[in-house]
């Protein structure tokens, strides 16, 4: 299962754009890139938080 997370859909004026295997390591890339681009310091949680209200469906990788 492959996921894209913009980072434009969750309020930011950003261009970028991960893709790939939907995977906890890139939940916590995606956090990484709020905390270095944006300062946003996000739990992992609150993050999987984000992108299930998104409408994805991240099961398979809840902890
Ligand atoms: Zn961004």
């Amino acid at each position: 299962m492959t996921l894209k997370l913009r980072c434009k859909d969750y309020g930011f004026e950003c261009e970028y754009i991960l893709e790939g295997e939907k995977t906890l390591e890139m939940i916590e890339k995606f956090r990484n890139h709020f905390e270095e681009e944006h300062g946003i310091d996000y739990t992992i949680e609150a993050v999987i938080q984000m992108i299930t209200n998104r409408g994805h469906s991240l099961e398979s990788i809840k902890k």
